[in-house]
């Protein structure tokens, strides 16, 4: 890349399956890099697996980077100058490449069947080798009538190839080592090394930072670039996500999937945060907005060390932003689960109530299902009986009545009025805060825990809180 370009980064994955915690991080990492530099990011959907591609899969993606807030300049649902991107519908420049590499002589028909493939491999294993083509067609120079065939890229047979990483340092790989790996396949589908190549080179890729799983590829991808006569971009392989137990995170470990993070409750600006503490480090802040990251995110801080997963610290972290984030932002990403619990509440309502529950909840589920009761109506609200057989017995009952019809006539209605009139109430009495807060927390909520009792009043208002008392009040004594 010259000195004075803008970086080009892209993220690329193969809809076989969830958007997994992996490459969320590798779509941020890149992501980040490009907003940093005033770059591009690119999304592009790598489908040549044509049995295990899946349109849900793809949508899938699209919807968890969208949530998570990772937006590409180009790529799906967005255009741009090398549309398409989606490699199931970039078969013709495909087609032109091998045409293009089979007429310079660096790539080559191949007839080789499956038997004597087998039979090659396992000699190789019974004699302690890498399994390896052995070049069998490599010279034959067969042509487009030889029947079934694969393409195969005729890889250096000598010298080495350096991967100039950006993570890990330079990488040495002997070229002899290598196969003349395929590149078309029978069914005259293209594979990922081939095809990686083909659009990280249209699509001027400046810079590509992956899971270092792909780092086997890179030496093949490297003589492919030189191959068509391309710069390669600059690599960087970071180590994966490792369980709490040091094996490759999986679904032992508990869920690995963006979506069911974002089922679960857990808020994007949380999980973006902890992702990016996994395998890079600024200093030891552990609390990063978006804007940080971006500001501070650099290459030379990823670590050589892989992270490892950690489900308390992602809660300690998804906490921190439950409780501080602005509420109007707690209140949009708490929507989707109102409306999974068929609640419809006015929005300022919303916000108010989700509020006096925030700092308490452990996602935005538990945050919605502890703010349920301020959303129900006064009259179908649900009332824990073995709650109110303890907390409503009728002395208790004479105490609320009694207070409600002092209530009742209260005209600001706020924390601190209902505080002063219910002090000065108990006051009067010579009763403890104890022996109505309880009664009046059954009859507003049904429940014995809660918000603070003040701030629940205030959040109801005057009408829902007399309204819940008084039926309350009937209900208990119904129930005796
Ligand atoms: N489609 C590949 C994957 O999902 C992309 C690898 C790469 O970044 O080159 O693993």
């Amino acid at each position: 890349m010259s000195r004075n370009q803008k970086p080009r980064l892209r993220f690329a994955p193969s809809p076989t399956g969830h958007l997994h915690i992996g490459g969320a991080r590798t779509a941020l990492f890149n992501w980040l890099l490009a907003r940093k530099e005033g770059g591009t990011f690119i999304l592009r959907l790598e489908d040549t697996d044509r049995e295990r591609s899946r349109p849900e899969f793809e949508d899938e993606i699209i919807r968890d980077l969208r949530w998570l807030g990772l937006d590409w300049d180009e790529g799906p649902q967005k255009g741009g100058p090398h549309a398409p991107y989606r490699q199931s519908e970039r078969g013709a420049t495909y087609q032109r490449a091998v045409e293009d590499l089979l007429e310079r002589a660096q790539a080559y028909r191949c007839t080789c069947s499956m038997g004597r493939l087998d039979a090659i491999r396992k000699e190789a294993m019974a004699q302690g080798r890498n399994p390896h083509y052995d070049g069998h067609c490599r010279d034959l120079h067969l042509g487009p009538d030889c029947g079934p065939h694969v393409v195969r890229f005729k890889m250096p047979q000598d010298g080495t190839t350096v991967v100039q990483d950006m993570v890990k340092g330079p990488i040495f790989f002997e070229n002899q080592e290598m196969d003349d790996f395929v590149i078309r396949r029978t069914d005259g589908g293209y594979t990922y090394n081939f095809v990686v190549v083909l659009d990280d080179h249209h699509m001027g890729i400046t810079a590509v930072l992956r899971g270092d799983d792909h780092l086997s590829n890179t030496p093949k991808q490297v003589q492919l670039y030189e191959a068509l006569g391309a710069l390669p971009p600059r690599f960087g392989h970071m180590p994966l996500i490792l369980g709490p137990d040091g094996k490759r995170l999986s679904k032992r470990h508990g869920a690995t999937s963006v979506g069911a993070y974002r089922d679960m409750g857990y808020l994007p600006q949380a999980l973006l945060n902890y992702l990016a503490r996994l395998g890079w480090a600024h200093g030891d802040q552990e609390i990063f907005t978006v804007d940080q990251l971006v500001e501070f995110f650099s290459l030379a801080a990823i670590g050589k060390a892989a992270g490892r997963w950690s489900s308390e610290k992602l809660d300690w972290v998804n906490q921190y932003w439950m409780q501080n984030l602005p509420i109007t932002e707690i209140s949009r990403r708490a929507a989707p689960f109102l409306k999974e619990m068929d609640l419809n509440p006015d929005p300022a309502m919303a916000e108010a109530a989700l509020d006096t529950v925030r700092s308490r909840s452990h996602d935005l589920r538990d945050m919605v299902s502890r703010a349920r009761f301020f959303f129900l109506s006064d009259n179908r609200l649900e009332m824990d009986p073995r709650a109110m057989r303890k907390f409503l017995k009728p002395a208790a009952i004479q105490r609320v009545e009694e207070l409600a019809a002092e209530l009742s006539i209260l005209e600001s209605w706020n924390q601190e009025s209902l505080e002063d009139v219910i002090h000065g109430w108990l006051h009067q009495r010579d009763l403890k805060l104890k022996s109505i807060a309880q009664p009046i927390r059954i009859c507003v909520t049904g429940q014995r825990v809660g918000p603070g009792l003040f701030e629940t009043l205030e959040v109801l208002g005057k009408d829902r809180s007399l309204a819940r008392i008084r039926n309350g009040i009937r209900r208990a004594r119904e129930q005796a």
